[in-house]
């Protein structure tokens, strides 16, 4: 019940005016599928993803265009499950750390301000709980207030961090991480990474470096790249999964602030048109507000 009080705002406006879009019509005319258009579009699915959903649903009830309102919303339903990225570890959601993987490095990476911090601080506390031992990185050293941010993540958590002054070498501090973590033998390695997004060939070249040094200490390592976005952010969103994927390989995401938008729509846009699956959605800005993405429970919820 948790994803659907932080999702209240989503599941009143986008998927709720679904639901009554579809509700009590027993033909899918022309009218209906420019309503669900309108909607979808509003609601930051994107237009690419709207039309193929549009185009899905006009091929599924064009043979009987008579449907009953339950058909319609299953069918809905079911394309919308259908878009969001399959991962080979469905069942298990969230990450899936391999048995003997260790350590397991997480690099982070987005924009400032979506809520990357907060979402490394979630996902330690999340891996404590679980038994985990994590460590922190803080290899965003371009601001004072990243390195001292995630620094009170670590407090809160009570768990190790490593950083160096502002100003330092992001690589040199992905690396003393993974060097700290090997140390001590820890489970998983979350590394902050600065993500100024001005130079297109900076960005490129420094997470490729960050990558390669971190690649010294432990074998195999990142295991995740895991992309930040801000869902409340709509086309800027969109816009930051095409810098990140094109500027390194980014292997899934995390979308903060769903609970202040209306527009969830945006989960399933960027998902289908990136084709990374979103592992986490943020719901809140406490420690518990973080969620393992499950698809079927997200698009079932707005539907109730
Ligand atoms: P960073 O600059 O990307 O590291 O962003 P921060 O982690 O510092 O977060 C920026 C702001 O967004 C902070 O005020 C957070 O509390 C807030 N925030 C982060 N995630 C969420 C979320 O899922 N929901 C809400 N409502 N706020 C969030």
């Amino acid at each position: 019940e948790t994803l659907d009080k932080g999702l209240e705002k989503s599941k009143s406006s986008f998927f709720g005016k679904l639901s009554k879009a579809v509700a009590g019509k027993s033909k899918v005319d022309d009218d209906v599928l420019d309503e669900l258009e309108e909607i979808l579009v509003a609601s930051d699915v994107g237009v690419t993803t709207t039309i193929k959903i549009i185009k899905r649903i006009e091929e599924r009830v064009a043979k009987d265009k008579y449907l009953g309102t339950d058909e319609l919303n299953l069918i809905l339903r079911e394309e919308i499950a259908g878009l969001l990225s399959e991962t080979e570890t469905d069942s298990k959601l969230g990450f899936h750390i391999p048995e003997g993987k260790k350590p397991y490095v997480i690099m982070v990476v987005g924009v400032n301000g979506v809520g990357k911090t907060t979402t490394i601080g979630k996902l330690a506390h999340q891996f404590k709980s679980q038994g985990k031992n994590v460590v922190l990185g803080a290899a965003d050293t371009f601001r004072a207030a990243a390195i001292d941010q995630l620094q009170v993540w670590a407090d809160r958590t009570g768990v190790p961090i490593v950083k160096q002054q502002m100003g330092s070498d992001p690589a040199s501090v992905a690396f003393e991480t993974v060097q700290e973590a090997v140390k001590q033998n820890a489970d998983v390695v979350l590394v902050d990474t600065a993500g100024r997004l001005h130079n297109k060939v900076n960005l490129m070249n420094e997470l490729s470096k960050v990558k390669r040094v971190m690649q010294k200490v432990a074998d195999n390592v990142p295991d995740e790249v895991l992309l930040v976005l801000d869902g409340s952010t709509g086309q800027n969103a969109f816009e930051q999964a095409k810098q990140f994927t094109a500027a390194t390989e980014v292997t899934s995401l995390a979308i903060t602030k769903l609970d202040g938008t209306a527009k969830g729509g945006v989960v399933i846009g960027i998902s289908d048109q990136f084709q990374i699956p979103v592992k986490y959605i943020g719901v809140g800005e406490g420690i518990e507000d973080l969620q393992a993405f499950d698809k079927f429970e997200f698009v079932d919820s707005f539907f109730k």
